[in-house]
């Protein structure tokens, strides 16, 4: 008996002085960082830029409730018979949206870079991630003409990173930053959050700012509350007028009557 107590009481001394371990599970984005996607995969070349790109995307949606898209990611050597090719994005035939013409993917996708892009590889990334998030039924809020419903914006501005053929150094536009979700972004412009639309981090260049005052709904269009300040000014005008009216008919009424009372 005196053994095996001791025994347990060995065991138990040993186990307050093991080693305390951490083990990975599913990458827990917090609130300040939108779950738009997460890297569940990805080899030695790709991870840190796959990581940072995803990063990029999550830090303009920080309130998205839409799919989670589930990123793996992989370098490659090259594209056989596509020499010009220096990136991919595919999703599972499982994970394709439904009905089709909206979102492209709402589930896993495989992006690969090529390799021999280098530090180049965030920036395929950036716009590979793209592909997977951006519903094709968005539009620019400035300039709703520009669509990206092929894919890629049309019109296209030369060196935008959501562009059909990507030249360095591109630059992400706020429509694109806005693309995913207009209604949990925290892309702006100065006419959307006038003195609030900050850099989105110091010695970031290239990227779009950030409007500090929007905790959670930014404006889904462009001017919705001068839409609403405006009907509010049309039903105080007609309100004052309708009231205006009736008090002149009252007013000459009296008028009349006191003319022809004064006549009589
Ligand atoms: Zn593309």
């Amino acid at each position: 008996m005196a053994i095996a107590t001791l025994l347990v009481r060995a065991n138990v001394s040993s186990f307050l002085f093991a080693p305390v371990s951490m083990t990975t599970g599913p990458l827990d984005i917090g609130p300040a960082n939108g779950p738009l996607a997460t890297v569940i995969s990805s080899d030695a070349l790709s991870a840190i830029p796959v990581n940072a790109a995803v990063s990029l995307w999550n830090s303009y949606h920080p309130f998205y409730k839409g799919p989670l898209i589930r990123v793996k990611a992989t370098a490659v050597s090259s594209y056989p018979g596509l020499p010009d090719v220096i990136g991919q994005a595919s999703c599972n035939t499982a994970d394709l949206c439904s009905p089709p013409g909206g979102q492209w993917c709402c589930g896993t996708v495989a992006l690969t870079v090529l390799a021999s892009r280098g530090v180049g590889m965030f920036d395929v990334f950036v716009h590979e991630i793209g592909h997977a998030v951006i519903d094709l039924s968005a539009t620019d809020r400035q300039n709703p003409a520009r669509s990206i419903s092929t894919m890629h914006w049309v019109p296209e501005e030369h060196r935008e990173i959501m562009g059909a053929t990507l030249e360095f150094p591109a630059f992400m536009s706020v429509y694109t930053a806005r693309a995913p979700d207009q209604t949990t972004t925290v892309a702006c412009t100065e006419s959307d959050c006038p003195g609030e639309c900050r850099p989105p981090g110091a010695g970031a260049s290239g990227l779009p700012p950030k409007c500090t005052a929007w905790e959670y709904h930014p404006p889904a269009s462009t001017h919705p509350p001068d839409d609403g300040l405006v009907w509010y000014i049309i039903a105080i005008i007609l309100l004052w007028v309708i009231l205006f009216g009736i008090g002149c008919y009252i007013t000459r009424r009296r008028d009349y009557s006191a003319l022809n009372n004064y006549e009589i």
